[in-house]
């Protein structure tokens, strides 16, 4: 009797264990998103897909970096004069290096302080603690937002140099982006290579000779989705797309979509399942990029698209959680790094934006082809969410209800996110 009790207790003590060995994080940034862009993409669908995927958490985050003058939010003056927000803003460097390092640094700085030195991401330590980890974008990959995942440089413009840190230096297991050498952003194989954004000719024979640091490199559309479907296996997989700057934005004017393209929900399903074989759990970053680019160029109908496939890519990793995981063991964070285009619904004016009903672009204008300091969602899911609640440090009560949409006015600063993530990366080793 005595026996099976010990037998019993040693099997719950296991299965304890167990259920406390693995913890995931996943970090969607929607690069350029402000609340009119999500606002604008929900009255073209007519529905809230954040809504549908029932986000618990649902706040406004401010932005900016230590390169702003004023510092923090203030919405009395956010609501009176559109210059103040167009003033200071943070660049998605920065935004990024507060997200993964609960630190604010000059734009332009990737996880390098304002006292000039190196600092350390999430992504670092969760390497150290033992986690797979990995960056995913629509755009280049050694580009800032996915850059702040491996890299540590005083200037986001070093692209060689930030690819072979992410490569070579960082512990990152997956990377995918654009930036393909051989072909253009229409998809079409070009006859002069390109390799600004893969490093250099050297960094890319290497990759495609799988000879830069255990890397598989990936190109094909249909690679994308035999790694989705978990028919290729590699413990580190470098994806790059067919095309050059962006998976899709930066294709001509008028011409249909790249079909030689995986959508970012594609790409994002093959980097979680290379992710998953590791027993301690992973770090991973997921980027709609070209949101923010279609926001800078500010074109309505690409910024739709773009925000559309993100917002798919949401749908995806949510699916992908409750098959495959569980809220128990995995944290969601869907959110931007700052608003870009200052969207509104009119030119001058702080209006809201206006449907036109589903499938059409909104009423909405443009005020800046730049940054701005406006308020961005943030929505979160899953273990340790909750704590989110506990860091609120203002609240607008000015902005309309339509312009928050689900959101409270309640606001965290970005900082908070690697206060978050390092707090739920952190529970795993100390309960082991
Ligand atoms: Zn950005």
């Amino acid at each position: 009797m005595k026996n099976i009790r010990i037998l019993w207790l040693t099997l719950l003590f296991i299965f304890g264990c167990l259920a406390e060995a693995k913890q995931n994080v996943i970090l969607m940034i929607s690069d350029g998103q402000g609340f009119n862009t999500l606002n604008a993409a929900n009255m073209y669908l007519r529905c809230n897909p954040m809504e549908k995927l029932d986000f618990p958490i649902r706040l406004s985050m401010q932005t900016h970096s230590a390169s702003a003058a004023f510092g923090f939010y203030n919405p009395s003056e956010m609501w009176k004069n559109m210059e103040w927000a167009r003033t200071n803003a943070t660049d998605s460097a920065a935004a990024a290096t507060a997200m993964y390092t609960g630190v604010k640094v000059s734009n332009g700085n990737i996880n390098w302080s304002t006292n000039n030195q190196p600092i350390t991401s999430i992504f670092d330590l969760a390497s150290e603690r033992g986690y797979a980890t990995g960056a995913i974008t629509t755009v280049q990959f050694c580009h800032a937002t996915p850059a702040a995942a491996g890299a540590h440089v005083t200037n986001r413009a070093s692209m060689a140099e930030i690819a072979y840190e992410m490569i070579f230096k960082s512990e990152l297991d997956v990377i995918m982006g654009a930036g393909n050498p051989f072909y253009d952003d229409n998809g079409n194989a070009k006859n002069k290579a390109d390799y600004q954004y893969v490093g250099n000719k050297e960094l890319w024979e290497k990759l495609k000779k799988r000879k830069a640091n255990g890397f598989k490199l990936i190109e094909t559309k249909d690679d994308f989705q035999q790694l989705a479907d978990g028919n290729i296996k590699a413990d580190k997989i470098i994806g790059i797309v067919q095309t050059s700057n962006t998976t899709q934005l930066a294709r001509a004017a008028g011409k249909e979509l790249n079909s030689n393209v995986p959508s970012l929900a594609t790409m994002a399903k093959g980097a979680l399942n290379v992710l998953n074989k590791d027993k301690d759990g992973f770090c991973l970053m997921i980027e709609g990029g070209a949101v923010d680019w279609a926001n800078h160029g500010n074109n309505k109908e690409r910024m739709i698209e773009e925000e559309l496939d993100f917002l798919s890519a949401v749908e995806a990793v949510n699916s992908w959680v409750e098959n495959n995981s569980s809220w128990d063991e995995t944290l969601l964070i869907v959110t931007a790094d700052h608003e870009c285009g200052f969207l509104t619904g009119e030119e001058n004016s702080l209006a809201d934006i206006q449907s036109n009903g589903p499938n059409s672009i909104p009423k909405m204008a443009y005020n800046s082809q730049g940054h701005t300091n406006s308020l961005v969602p943030i929505f979160a899911k899953g273990k340790n969410a909750e704590m989110f609640t506990h860091y609120v440090i203002g609240c607008d009560n000015i902005g309309s209800d339509a312009y928050f949409g689900i959101n409270s006015r309640n606001y965290i600063d970005n900082t908070t996110i690697f206060t978050v993530m390092n707090y739920t990366l952190s529970e795993a080793v100390r309960k082991k």
